[in-house]
């Protein structure tokens, strides 16, 4: 098993030093950031970043984000830094934005997959805060689960991706504020592209940076990272719309895990997880729960689609079909 560390308001601070160390030393550390929790390795060091790919087993097209403290280590790793970036980051940092920039030539292609641009983010959690001022230095860190597998939103979803790793170091601040994993807004053309949804929502940044495209879900799917089979459970999962449920659930003959946020049409021998209906409860759940659901031991996953579409939900409503591997309407 890893060996976890509990770091909980930041009230250990020898474990945040040790972590520092064996990012020093060219080791992998998991840990919590505010969206999920990151397996990081030292930007710098080519051999570390290998390691988080083959721990992975992510494939080596798949960039990873630098995790850095502000913006002035931002600066280091990225080609320009220009007026868009510095509202953003007034914005929005320390917090759940990614920006995808021109690459320095100081930063390993190992760092970006080989690409010529790169993304960065400062994540507003205070141990991914702290662990990045001990190191001194940028982090690059993917979510912190086996590739192509649910993101993890606690440190024991880590211990349990990464079960046989002993010399894999964990440290636990406790679940991850949002619960879904960064806006991502690429800013190596004119226009603004949202390359993933997130929390920072389309409305927010329009109402900052005007005009901004979002591609739709198959036209990302050409893109690294953004396949529509990821984030997924490995029991079959499917997305229902609510008024569909009672019919489909009665047609389900074998014990189904239901997540609605009305649980009260689930009969045996079905079973429920009750979901939030505020969409920042909801986002923070949603993981925990697949994950839950996934380890029941249930045949099939069913998933009440929330009817809402915009500001936190188009996030959720894109990991939701990411996790049914469910195709948007054209
Ligand atoms: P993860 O940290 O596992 O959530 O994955 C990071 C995601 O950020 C990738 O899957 C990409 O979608 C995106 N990303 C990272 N670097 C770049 C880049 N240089 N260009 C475009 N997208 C990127
Ligand atoms: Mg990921």
């Amino acid at each position: 098993m890893p060996r976890i560390l509990d770091v909980h308001d930041l009230g250990n601070p020898s474990a945040i030093a040790e972590a520092a160390r064996c990012l020093r030393s060219g080791a992998v550390v998991a840990f919590p950031t505010e969206t999920v929790y990151g397996l990081g390795a030292d930007t710098f060091n080519p051999l570390a970043i290998d390691k988080v790919y083959d721990l992975k087993g992510r494939p080596t097209d798949n960039p990873l984000i630098a995790h850095v403290l502000d913006e002035a280590q931002a600066m280091r790793l990225v080609a320009h830094w220009d007026d868009r970036c510095r509202t953003l980051a007034k914005s929005f940092w320390p917090g759940p934005l990614t920006i995808v920039l021109k690459k320095s030539p100081d930063v390993p292609s190992e760092a970006t997959a080989g690409r010529g641009t790169i993304a960065v983010r400062a994540p507003k959690h205070p141990v991914a805060r702290a662990l990045i001022e001990s190191f001194g230095s940028p982090v690059s860190a993917p979510s912190a689960n086996r590739s192509g597998h649910i993101s993890p939103t606690r440190a024991s979803h880590v211990a349990q991706d990464f079960a046989s790793c002993d010399d894999l170091l964990i440290l636990d601040g406790s679940s991850s504020e949002v619960g879904i994993e960064s806006t991502v807004v690429d800013l190596t053309g004119e226009i603004p592209v949202v390359l993933r949804p997130g929390s920072i929502t389309l409305e927010m940044l329009r109402e900052l940076m005007g005009e901004i495209e979002q591609p739709t879900l198959r036209m990302q799917a050409g893109s690294p990272g953004t396949s529509l089979a990821h984030y997924a459970p490995t029991t079959r999962t499917e997305l229902i719309d609510r008024a569909k449920m009672p019919d489909r659930l009665a047609e389900l003959s074998e014990p189904a895990l239901v997540l609605a946020r009305d649980v009260t049409n689930v009969r045996p021998p079905h079973r429920a997880i009750g979901m939030p209906g505020i969409a920042e409860d909801y986002a923070k759940a949603l993981y925990s729960a697949l994950r839950e659901a996934d380890a029941s031991g249930c045949i099939r996953i069913v998933i009440e689609k929330p009817d809402e579409t915009d500001g936190l939900w188009a996030a959720i409503l894109d990991r939701l079909r990411r996790a049914t591997r469910d195709d948007e309407p054209d």
